[in-house]
Order: structure tokens, then sequence, then C-alpha cells
């Protein structure tokens, strides 16, 4: 269960969040938990985290080492300040900044070599899924971002399926939909990685899942778990995500 915190949160409110929820999570088992705050308040919930399960990760990374990239962050300044996990191609980087499949794979690489385990995020806009262009869209988008990684790479790698008409809108997939879009991804990570690695991957759904939806979605065999926005804010409601099966 992940939680992606946009551009939300300053170091003191990332503090004061985890001060309510990691109290409200001690007791769930059996799911990781991670938040993707700001690069800013990472150390924050580095620290607010520490002797806990949760674990932390960044929201982007850029795939050089270091260099002249005003405004970008390295893996290693990710893993240096405590993050594991990172968000790779999510659909606001796809459609505000530029990022191509391309860049998510550079970026992906680039996670892998610094030892963070990237979530690469897919899914298609509502005109593609209306023109009936989804199955076509999200294997291309597996195709280019996930291309020639070894079988030993992917395994670090997990999948969010967002469908970008279900991000932020309150607009969530049904759960046949995710199912249908999951088993499309899963189908070609078997042609590219072999059954074993599809098998194994975990595919996350996001796109307005909250406390309300979770335990249907959750009940898919094909959903493994949820990349999470605005339900991840408060921290009753990201806990009542993580804990959809109490
Ligand atoms: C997201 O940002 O990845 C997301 C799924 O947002 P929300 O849950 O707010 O739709």
């Amino acid at each position: 269960m992940a939680g992606n915190w946009k551009m939300y949160k300053t170091p003191s409110e990332t503090t004061a969040f985890f001060g309510e929820f990691n109290a409200l999570v001690a007791d769930a088992s059996g799911q990781e938990v991670v938040i993707c705050p700001p690069y800013v308040s990472i150390p924050a919930a580095v620290a607010a985290t520490a002797g806990t399960r949760i674990e932390i990760g960044g929201e982007n990374l850029h795939w050089e080492k270091e260099g002249a990239y005003t405004g970008e962050i390295a893996g290693g300044m990710l893993v240096d300040a405590g993050a594991k996990w990172v968000i790779i191609g999510h659909s606001e980087r796809r459609q505000y900044f530029g990022e191509t499949d391309e860049t998510v794979l550079k970026r992906t690489v680039a996670a892998l070599g610094h030892g963070l385990k990237p979530n690469v995020c897919v899914g298609e806009h509502l005109a593609e899924r209306e023109a009936g262009k989804t199955n076509d869209v999200l294997v291309g988008q597996i195709q280019g971002g996930l291309a020639g990684l070894s079988a030993e790479q992917f395994a670090q790698v997990t999948i969010a399926y967002e469908p970008v008409w279900a991000i932020g809108t309150g607009k969530t997939a049904t759960s046949e939909i995710a199912s249908d879009a999951h088993q499309v991804i899963r189908a070609e990570i078997a042609k590219m990685f072999g059954e074993a690695a599809a098998a194994a991957v975990r595919i996350l759904y996001g796109g307005s899942v909250k406390p309300a939806n979770v335990k249907e979605l959750m009940a898919q065999d094909e959903i493994d778990g949820a990349l999470v926005g605005g339900a991840s804010l408060k921290p009753d409601s990201f806990a009542a995500i993580v804990k959809f099966n109490k």
C-alpha cells in the first residue's frame, strides 16, 4: 500500500502526519506500507518512521548520478536521505513535465542501479479508453518503460496501473476495469520476462482509492495493492486503506 503525496506536506506537516499514522497502523500486518513525500520532507518522514515497518520513497529521480540538472534529484540523494522506493512515470510527470516511455526507462534503470525499488506507473487517458486504445497504450508503456531490463532487475520492479481519468477525480475504475487492465499488463510482462516474473510482479491499482472502495478492489485476484494520492494525506483514511482487511 503506497501513498503518493505529490506536492503536499511540509517537513513539519510530515512529522505531524506520522505522529498519528504510526499508531494507527501498528497492528497492521501482511502489507508493506510505503509513503512517498516531497523530497524536502523525506528526512522528516524517515526520522518519524524509524523502527516501524513503514518505508519511504521518492516521487521521481533523474537518471544521471549527479550534474547540472537544476531542479532534479539523483537516486543516490534519495538513498542517502533514507528512501527505499521511487515512483517513476506518474501520469502527472508524463502530462506536465514531458515524461516519456524513454525517460521512464532511463529513470527505472537508474533507480535499480541505486538499489531503489521502482514503482513504474502506466495508464490511459479517457480519450484513449473511449477510442478503444487502452490495451495498446498499456502495452506500449510497459514495453517502452521496461524494455531491456534483466530478469534480476525486473524482479525489483512494481507496477501501478493508474487510469488517468480516475486520478484525483473521485471516479474509481470499477474492479472489473482495473482487473482487465492488470491482466493486459501481466500478459505483456509474461511475454517480456516470462510467466514466473508475470506471476510474481506486484501490480498496484491507483485512481481515487478510498477506504470505501479499497476492499472491493483488493478482492480482485489481479490487484496486489494500491497507489493512493488524496486519501493518503490523512492518517485515518490511509490507515483504513492499509487495514482494509481488518
Ligand atoms: C495518484 O496520484 O497516484 C493517485 C492515484 O491519486 P488519487 O488517489 O488522488 O486519485
